[in-house]
């Protein structure tokens, strides 16, 4: 007997000021490791992860890293092209990452949308929250409304460093991308 099998590729795009650990998020989900040292990223790259989603669905995720555009406070149409879902990053040591977020979130919604019209589903990153308690995260209540107000599906702490919390955070946005299909 065959076994039903449905099989989702989605680009996903890793978006969020310049040394807030996007690459470093991919590197821990993808290649399961993590790196202290410094490496602005230069052009664009790509990671692929496979999700065994349940036993008839495979999710292919495709990462695209953002290229050391990050200065632009912008992207361009290109890169956010096709786009299913987004993770937004900040880093909740430096407040000013923070700020940008609304920024990056205003960009990519006036360039892209889904086929039928609707925004993408986008996850907040708070990361390196291995750092301590930070003032931005003192209140969970704070960054919902936040998530609310401004279209998140979610958020969640991470931190790539530790392995916190970026599986779950997958997993959220990989299933409001599901649901919107
Ligand atoms: P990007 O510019 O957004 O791609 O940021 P990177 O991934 O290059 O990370 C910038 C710096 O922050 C690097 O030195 C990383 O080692 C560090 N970093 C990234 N994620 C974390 C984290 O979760 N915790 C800590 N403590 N440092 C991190
Ligand atoms: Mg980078």
């Amino acid at each position: 007997m065959q076994v039903p099998h449905k099989e989702h590729l989605y680009k996903l795009l890793v978006i969020g000021d310049l040394g807030v650990g996007k690459t470093s998020i991919i590197k821990r989900y993808v290649h399961q490791n993590f790196s202290s040292h410094y490496r602005a990223t230069i052009g664009v790259d790509f990671a692929l992860k496979v999700l065994h989603w349940d036993p008839e669905t495979v999710v292919r995720l495709q990462l695209w890293d953002i290229a050391g555009q990050e200065r632009f406070g912008n992207m361009t149409r290109v890169y956010y092209r096709e786009a299913m879902g987004a993770f937004i990053v900040f880093d909740v040591t430096r407040p000013a990452t923070f700020e940008a977020v609304a920024k990056w979130k205003n960009d990519l919604d006036s360039k892209l949308t889904l086929p039928n019209g609707k925004p993408v589903s986008v996850v907040l990153l708070a990361n390196k929250c291995d750092q301590g308690k930070d003032v931005l995260m003192n209140n969970g209540l704070k960054m919902d409304q936040f998530c609310k107000e401004h279209g998140f599906v979610g958020w969640f702490e991470t931190s790539a460093k530790e392995n916190i919390n970026i599986d779950e955070a997958s997993r959220c946005l990989v299933k409001h991308i599901l649901a919107n299909e």
